[in-house]
């Protein structure tokens, strides 16, 4: 009796999974002999999401990263590559971002996948966060004199000294759909209005999104977060926060001990209570600063890849992004 309940139960699950969700559950390039949508795979989850909302009905779009990944190492399974190599079009963000890009775009020169840099001739920031040069926090707020440890650092991580967080920055990410919406006019001619149009929505909420940040900014009492990974210096730029980090721009970048040391003074001196982990990264070291000076968790969603709990919950990049407006408010009074 139990047994055929708990069958049923499965047959049920089995059905809704393969029956219900079945354009989903195909491989893509099936799917696209079949209805027609272009099919695109991007890394970073705001490239899906943009190419998603600017292609619409024409297109079906899937990260490459699996949820939740921590995308600074990531890399690619044979059955992902296969994917990628019969897609319309692969899309990522460039500039060493993504370490495996290069050799899958070494590797499929020939395959009929188009490839495109949603950064391509965008002007990206050179971050201090490094941590060859976090004592710039030790000799009071020196930011001036930053520039001037940049020969220094000797910090050989992905990124280069190029900051890729580049989606985090509502005005860039504007630049970058733009981009994207270029490439799907390119791959779908036919369906330009619809592209402009999708597009022209985007760029209205992502203005949106921009004037909440200054707004947010308007109203803070401090400028200042710690947190764990160095993702946020599109925010410094665009909104003048200040960021104290913990790991580098790719969280593999711990500090040494003494760099350590000088981040639990800072954040001691400048009575920090919040410290941000984000949603797809753990990191040890950011634990201990946070025991070291009593504060408390908040999370700061980096959208590198969504979570199971985002995808289950249908978070989007503006909630997401709403959510970590609402963060940053407690942190900032
Ligand atoms: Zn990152």
């Amino acid at each position: 009796m139990r047994l055929n309940i708990i069958l049923s139960i499965i047959l049920t699950i089995t059905l809704t999974l393969f029956g219900c969700n079945k354009q989903e559950q195909l491989a893509p390039s099936t799917t696209e002999k079949t209805n027609n949508k272009l099919i695109i795979y991007t890394t970073v989850y705001p490239l899906q999401d943009f190419a998603q909302k600017i292609g619409g009905e024409h297109v079906q779009v899937e990260s490459v990263y699996p949820p939740g990944v921590d995308v600074h190492t990531y890399e690619p399974t044979a059955k992902t590559m296969q994917q990628i190599a019969d897609a319309d079009a692969f899309i990522y963000i460039g500039q060493g971002m993504e370490g495996f890009v290069e050799r899958i775009v070494k590797t499929l020169e020939n395959e009929r996948v188009k490839f495109m840099e949603a950064t391509a001739g965008m002007d990206l920031l050179r971050s201090n966060h490094t941590h060859e040069d976090e004592h710039a926090h030790e000799n009071e707020h020196a930011h001036e004199d930053e520039h001037a440890h940049e020969d220094e650092q000797k910090d050989e991580h992905d990124h280069g000294n190029v900051d890729p967080h580049i989606w985090l920055d509502p005005i860039y990410s504007i630049q970058m759909a733009e981009t994207i919406k270029q490439t799907l006019i390119e791959l779908k001619p036919e369906a330009k209005q619809d592209f402009e149009q999708n597009f022209a929505s985007l760029k209205q909420q992502l203005e949106q999104l921009d004037s909440q940040f200054q707004q947010l900014i308007k109203d803070a009492k401090t400028k200042e977060i710690l947190v764990a990974h160095a993702a946020y210096g599109y925010w410094e730029k665009r909104y003048g926060l200040k960021q104290i980090s913990v790991t580098g721009l790719s969280p593999t970048n711990e500090p040494s001990q003494k760099q350590l040391a000088s981040i639990i003074q800072t954040a001691k001196e400048h009575d920090i209570r919040y410290i941000f982990f984000e949603q797809n990264v753990t990191s040890k070291i950011a634990e201990v600063v946070k025991n070291e000076i009593g504060a408390d968790v908040l999370i700061l969603h980096n959208l590198e890849a969504r979570t199971n709990n985002d995808i289950a919950n249908n978070k989007d990049y503006f909630a997401i992004m709403n959510d970590n407006i609402s963060a940053l408010k407690k942190a900032l009074q």
